[in-house]
């Protein structure tokens, strides 16, 4: 990791003393938030627990636990996977102390958990050849039938975040259980863990009902057999148009708001995330007389519009309703100021940004002040 000079150490103390945002970082290991936490980051805003899922050795656990033919397979896969979780989570609450976690549950596009269909294909019909009565064939067709029922043409578009709950509430309820165990750990090290259980992909409140009354259901029955106590809140990603449209009905269930410009990007233009950057886009980008990146910055007549509604509605209902970003927007600079003049309580962004962050965010009051006080004695 490159080490910050003292000077740098020293300039960046100077800009903490001015900023009014806080800042976060996007983690979901150990070693990032300590990186992150070198470079002055105030807690994390982000842990995006399908990362955890990646490892090799966990995805065909995944793939079992969401090609489950019955629930009683389902469950097992799952009981698996709970102390996998309650580690990771215990990870992260020792390396961060009794600073904030954001942990969002899972919020996968299916098909990075799903086997390759054409191999699985190709092996079937390999069977079908050579091996025509064994059982072997008829649990790849089995497998094959399931694949097929969850491929989506538009996976960044479908079957993910509390839809994917909806459909599989004990999921959630595995992840909670487990953030809750790992908290309680914690708590009788000493540390103060709060842990913040964020929804993802909310666009009618009536889901986050769902999942509130599920979170809630999971946690308080872990706090009741264990006879501990842990203060945990509930939020919700604001990352399709219809929850920043809708943001005063969410913000009744909700006891904070991240705002996910990245999704709420690719759904306000229509734009695909896994398309549009390198392709099209590009085009746009090269051209300085068409377009920024609309993925890193923030204009206050589209997505920025979006996020300002979702604030203003949300803190309609709940003055003190906390609220953050947690997009790619949240590290760069222009957008930063955005998130300062909405009065954010912080931006989240990843741990080599967190630097530039603290700058950006005291650049952002200091222009507003200087223009403040040059307003007063009308220059
Ligand atoms: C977002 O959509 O902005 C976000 C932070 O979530 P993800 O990038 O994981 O979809
Ligand atoms: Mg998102």
């Amino acid at each position: 990791d490159p080490e910050l000079s003292d000077e740098f150490h020293r300039l960046l103390a100077w800009a903490d003393d001015r900023k009014h945002l806080g800042i976060r970082t996007n983690s979901d290991t150990p070693d990032d938030a300590a990186r992150a936490l070198a470079f002055g980051a105030e807690g994390i805003g982000l842990c995006r627990t399908e990362h955890m899922f990646m490892d090799p050795e966990r995805i065909p656990v995944v793939r079992e636990m969401i090609l489950a033919l019955t629930s009683a397979d389902r469950q097992q896969a799952l009981d698996r996977l709970l102390p996998m979780q309650a580690d990771d989570f215990r990870g992260i609450f020792e390396t961060m102390g009794s600073r904030p976690v954001t942990i969002r549950l899972l919020d996968p596009p299916l098909h990075e958990f799903l086997p390759d269909k054409e191999e699985l294909i190709k092996e079937t019909a390999q069977l079908e050849i050579t091996d025509p009565a064994s059982n072997e064939l008829k649990t790849k067709k089995e497998l094959l039938r399931e694949v097929r029922r969850l491929d989506e043409s538009n996976p960044m578009l479908g079957h993910r975040g509390c839809r994917l709950a909806m459909v599989y509430p004990e999921i959630y309820a595995m992840q909670v259980e487990a953030i809750m165990h790992a908290a309680i750990d914690r708590a009788a090290d000493g540390a103060a863990v709060r842990p913040e259980i964020m929804i993802p992909l909310v666009g009618h409140v009536n889901e986050l009902k769902a999942m509130r009354r599920l979170v809630k259901e999971s946690a308080d029955r872990v706090l009741n057999e264990t006879g501990e106590y842990v203060a945990y809140t509930i939020g919700t990603m604001i990352e399709v148009p219809r929850a920043a449209l809708t943001a005063d009905a969410i913000a009744a269930e909700a006891d904070f708001f991240s705002f996910g410009t990245n999704d709420l990007t690719q759904t306000t233009f229509g734009y695909s995330r896994d398309d549009a950057e390198n392709k099209f886009l590009q085009r746009y980008i090269d051209d300085e007389t068409l377009a920024d990146n609309p993925f890193m910055v923030l204009d206050s007549e589209g997505v920025g519009e979006l996020v300002k509604i979702g604030v203003e509605k949300g803190r309609s209902v709940k003055e003190q309703l906390k609220t953050g970003i947690c997009g790619e927007h949240g590290g760069e600079t222009s957008s930063i100021a955005f998130c300062h003049a909405q009065r954010l309580d912080y931006i989240s962004c990843s741990p080599y940004r967190v630097p530039l962050a603290r700058l950006a965010a005291a650049q952002a009051a200091v222009v507003e002040q200087t223009g403040a006080a040059k307003e007063k004695i009308n220059v």
